[in-house]
């Protein structure tokens, strides 16, 4: 993890590689959303993570273009929802997504979650892999997914997906599941990196925040960038959404990263993915 390349991108298992720090884009209204991304973009960042039922594709695709900066350097991830798994439902998705996003390809597209009782994600995976075939995405993986998940579609496809975004955050910190990732080639990806903001009062984090000199935020991300996560804060404030991109100025000490570590006691916020089966929008 010393490598200033390793802190700011990560190479996947096809050979593509993706910056390490992107920007979650949940519950930001089309409203807020152009802005708020061309905000991000003016930072630094070069990763949007977006998802069908986010429904701000098309502002974020706006942000994009109107930022002028070349498209290959800018990392685009959308998620295909769990209403539309399935083979062709898949590529009909993939299509109204690409229509809103006003993109001609995609870095990253994303099964949003297993359904394991549907059983459709392997089909859903198979469309994700024509499509990567075809030439409009460049990499594919999968979202909340649980090891045995990811052993059915790897055994049933012989495809490993590059990520797996996952709720990863210091009360749920997921060790199993990141050595899961670590044995099969797969990066982490951590949703909710903030613990969707309720962390950030912590007193632990505080005091490591303090003696760093930064704000808990950057303390937090900075603990999923040393882990080796892939990381995608979301806010909507200008001040926020800048300084949750100053990371990479200073470093958490092993002390520092045990005190943030010993905060796990398995609390999700989000649903157990292997029962979950939501498919309203
Ligand atoms: P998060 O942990 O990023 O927390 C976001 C919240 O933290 C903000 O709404 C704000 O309240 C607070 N915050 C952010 N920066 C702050 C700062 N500097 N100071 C004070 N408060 C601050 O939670 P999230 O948005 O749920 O997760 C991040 C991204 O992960 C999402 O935007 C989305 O892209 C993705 N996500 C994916 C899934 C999935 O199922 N795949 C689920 C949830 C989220």
């Amino acid at each position: 993890m010393a490598a200033e390349d390793d802190l700011r991108s990560v190479t996947l298992n096809d050979g593509n590689s993706i910056p390490r720090l992107g920007f979650g884009v949940y519950k930001i209204s089309p409203a807020d959303a152009e802005r708020a991304v061309g905000t991000a973009l003016e930072a630094g960042y070069r990763h949007i993570d977006t998802a069908a039922l986010y429904g701000n594709e098309r502002e974020v695709g706006r942000a994009v273009t109107a930022s002028g900066l070349p498209r290959r350097e800018v990392y685009v991830v959308t998620k295909v929802w769990n209403a539309d798994q399935g083979y062709d439902s898949t590529l009909t998705a993939f299509e109204a997504s690409m229509d809103r996003l006003g993109l001609d390809y995609l870095d990253l597209y994303l099964i949003h979650w297993p359904l394991p009782a549907r059983g459709k994600f392997v089909e859903t995976f198979r469309a994700l892999a024509h499509l990567r075939d075809q030439g409009r995405i460049r990499s594919i993986g999968v979202s909340n997914f649980a090891p045995e998940h990811l052993e059915v579609l790897i055994d049933s496809t012989g495809i490993v997906p590059v990520v797996n975004q996952v709720e990863l955050h210091p009360r749920f910190s997921q060790a199993e599941l990141r050595a899961v990732h670590a044995r099969l080639g797969i990066a982490t990806e951590a949703w909710a990196p903030l613990g969707q903001g309720s962390l950030l009062a912590h007193p632990s984090v505080a005091e490591v925040a303090r003696r760093c000199g930064k704000t808990p935020a950057q303390v937090l991300i900075r603990w999923h960038i040393q882990l080796g996560n892939i990381v995608i804060p979301k806010s909507v404030h200008p001040e926020r959404i800048v300084g949750n991109f100053e990371v990479f100025d200073f470093e958490l000490g092993a002390s520092e990263m045990s005190a943030i570590s010993s905060l796990d006691d398995g609390a999700r916020l989000g649903p157990d993915p292997r029962v979950f089966d939501y498919t309203g929008r």
